[in-house]
């Protein structure tokens, strides 16, 4: 496990989607995933500390702990950035229920750490592709993330 947030570490994480891509080519069924970076964290640790920005890790990732599936995976990938792996998932509802986390997160009340305090995420979703190596997933996730950034943060944006 991640020692700060209690979410799965980056090897964890990472040997799930490997099991969960294996599957998904076996059982012919969708598998999404989608890369999750915080927006403008570099501002809340400047304005509020490190050890604040610290809390606000925690507090995301047990938020999204207690909004998504039992199927699903969710892991520190590194940073601030975050993989949430959904099996069973196809483009459409994967987008959906990212939209709804965004709007979990974004709707906190992120107030009671520090007056004034706003967070939010955003995030890049891919779906598996046959024989699609997790590289290649990954890759289109973050493109995707990318272009939410792009289009201005506390969005979703699909590969
Ligand atoms: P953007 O909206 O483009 O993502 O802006 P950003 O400021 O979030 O940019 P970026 O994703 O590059 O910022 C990463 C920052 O996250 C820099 C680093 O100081 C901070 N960070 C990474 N890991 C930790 C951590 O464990 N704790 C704290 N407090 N900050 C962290
Ligand atoms: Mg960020
Ligand atoms: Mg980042």
């Amino acid at each position: 496990l991640d020692e700060l947030t209690g979410s799965f570490n980056r090897r964890s994480i990472m040997r799930m989607l490997e099991e969960e891509i294996a599957r998904a080519d076996r059982s012919g069924a969708p598998c999404s995933i989608a890369l999750i970076d915080l927006d403008w964290f570099k501002r809340i640790n400047d304005a509020y500390g490190h050890p604040t920005g610290d809390e606000v890790l925690r507090t995301f990732s047990i938020t999204m702990f207690a909004n998504i599936r039992g199927i699903d995976r969710f892991g520190r990938y590194g940073g601030e950035e975050f993989l949430l792996v959904l099996p069973d998932m196809d483009t459409k509802n994967a987008v959906r229920a990212l939209d709804r986390l965004r709007a979990i997160i974004a709707d906190l009340d992120w107030s009671a750490f520090s007056p004034g305090m706003k967070a939010t995420i955003s995030a890049g979703v891919a779906t598996l592709k046959p024989n699609e190596t997790s590289d290649v997933l990954l890759a289109r996730a973050d493109s995707a993330l990318y272009a939410a950034k792009a289009q201005g943060r506390n969005r979703i944006a699909s590969a």
